[in-house]
Formats: structure tokens, sequence, C-alpha cells
């Protein structure tokens, strides 16, 4: 495992002196976060977006079905993600700005967290095959039921 990383050193001699203010992007919080991934307001999102389409089909008005590829765009913001140290819930595109005390005082020390969580973008990754294949056992059930 990498060392977080850190600002190199300042020779005191030829560098200007550092900053007062400690930036968030000379860090990368993601190493330390501790966040659960949350994707079943998509997954409830993804089955109403679903019905939706199947109705506007059936429908006399169903060349206006390319319009309900809109809301698809708002997806990614109706997956969450919890935060292990204080409790925050957010949108997963904002993980990466999620910085709240415990989390700035972990990584002053350096140190990783205790239980080794995967990151947020894995999460969501293996969320989306257990989501998938369950659609597709659902679907694979649905026909053979006919
Ligand atoms: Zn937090």
């Amino acid at each position: 495992m990498d060392a977080p990383r850190r600002p190199p050193l300042a020779d005191p001699d030829f560098d200007p002196p550092p900053s007062r203010h400690v930036r968030l992007r000379d860090f990368n919080p993601a190493e330390c976060q501790r966040l659960v991934v949350n994707p079943f307001l998509a997954a409830f999102a993804m089955v109403v977006w679903w019905e939706a389409v199947r109705r506007l089909l059936a429908s006399p008005f169903a060349p206006a079905f390319v319009l309900m590829f809109l809301p698809l765009v708002f997806l990614p913001y109706l997956v969450q993600f919890h935060c292990l140290d204080c409790g925050r819930t957010g949108a997963f595109p904002r993980r990466d700005y999620h910085a709240c005390p415990a989390l700035l005082v972990r990584m002053a020390e350096g140190k990783r967290p205790r239980l080794p969580i995967p990151s947020a973008r894995a999460q969501l990754f293996v969320w989306g095959y257990i989501l998938g294949g369950a659609t597709l056992l659902y679907s694979v059930a649905g026909v053979s039921s006919r």
C-alpha cells in the first residue's frame, strides 16, 4: 500500500514559506474515507422509469419516449453514500468532496481506516452486478412462468 499523498517538504532556504491554509485538493480524502454506497433509490427510480416507458410505448404518444431518456442524466445523483464516521448521506458524484472531522484527523495522522473498506466506486460496481443479476433472474422467471 502506498502512503497517503502529502505535499513535498519545502526547502527553507529556497522555497517560499508554505501557506497557512491547508488545501483539501493537496490530499486525496478517498484514501481515508469510510463510505458505504446505497444504490436502492436509483434502483427504485429505474423501476418507475421502466414502467413509465412501457406505458408510454403502449399509448398513442409512443414517439415521445425519446424524451424519457432525459431523466436518466440524474440517475447518478440518486445513488447515495453514507459516511461511517459522521453518518452523513450524500450524492455519489460528490463523494470525493466529503471530508468530515474524523476523516481530517485520520488524514493528518497519516492513518488508514482500521477495517479496509472497498472504495465507493468498487462498491457501486459490485452493486451493479448484484442488481443486474437480480433483474436478469426476475426477467427469466417472468418469461418461464408464462
Ligand atoms: Zn463523514
